[in-house]
């Protein structure tokens, strides 16, 4: 069991958020919300708020803060959160850190830690650019460094692998851009409040020894 498990993770895109909250999710059950997996869930169903959305993903921009934060306050009042929950991908401005209090203080929960995946921005990069999803189970691969056993085919589901538009290289640079102006201040936002727990290591087993060890 997990002593820490209302937790956001932090970081990059292809910094590693997706993948550990997977594999966390292995052991511990516990719900996970991905803002990015929300919207494109929103933008597959063609609703309104896809429409609105899928054109500022293309370009690697974030989705307006009040939007995207009455999403994730309507995630956390179900059930399932009551196990514990990871926020992958949100908050990723100040403004949304403040929403995701008022919005926590409303449910009567409150953080246990905030993970912080820090990878160099080569390896950023590297990572997106070679970064292939499952449409069907969502499982993460990278045809460097995960590859599937199969070239193109999900070694879970067998379904076919997918490059996400927004992992071009161009939109990829766009996202890291927007990382360092508009997400990165978090870092010091929870370093301050004593909830910040850093991660250099790009080694997956270390990885996660060092989560498991934190949150255990
Ligand atoms: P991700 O899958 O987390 O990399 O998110 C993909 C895209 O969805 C981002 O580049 C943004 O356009 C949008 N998005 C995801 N989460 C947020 C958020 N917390 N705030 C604003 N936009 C978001």
């Amino acid at each position: 069991m997990l002593k820490k498990k209302n937790l956001i993770f932090v970081g990059a895109p292809g910094a590693g958020k997706g993948t550990f909250s997977a594999m966390l999710l292995e052991d511990h059950p516990m719900a996970h919300i991905s803002t990015g997996d929300l919207l494109r869930d929103e933008v597959k169903r063609d609703t309104k708020l896809g429409r609105e959305a899928a054109g500022l993903m293309k370009e690697g921009k974030l989705v307006p803060d009040e939007i995207i934060a009455g999403m994730v306050r309507d995630r956390l009042a179900q059930p399932d959160c009551e196990n514990g929950f990871i926020l992958d991908g949100f908050p990723r401005t100040i403004r949304q850190a403040e929403l995701l209090e008022e919005a926590l203080s409303s449910l009567g929960k409150s953080l246990d830690r905030v993970v912080y995946f820090k990878v160099d921005d080569d390896t950023i990069l590297k990572r997106l650019t070679a970064r292939l999803n499952c449409k069907k189970c969502g499982k993460i691969y990278n045809k460097l460094f995960m590859p599937p056993t199969v070239e193109g085919v999900c070694d879970v589901c067998g379904d076919t692998l997918y490059q996400r538009p927004d992992d071009s290289l161009e939109t990829a640079k766009a996202r890291l851009e927007v990382f360092y102006k508009q997400t990165s201040p978090l870092i010091d936002y929870y370093r301050d409040r004593g909830l910040l727990f850093e991660i250099s290591e790009l080694d997956k087993d270390k990885i996660c020894a060092a989560l498991t060890a934190e949150l255990e």
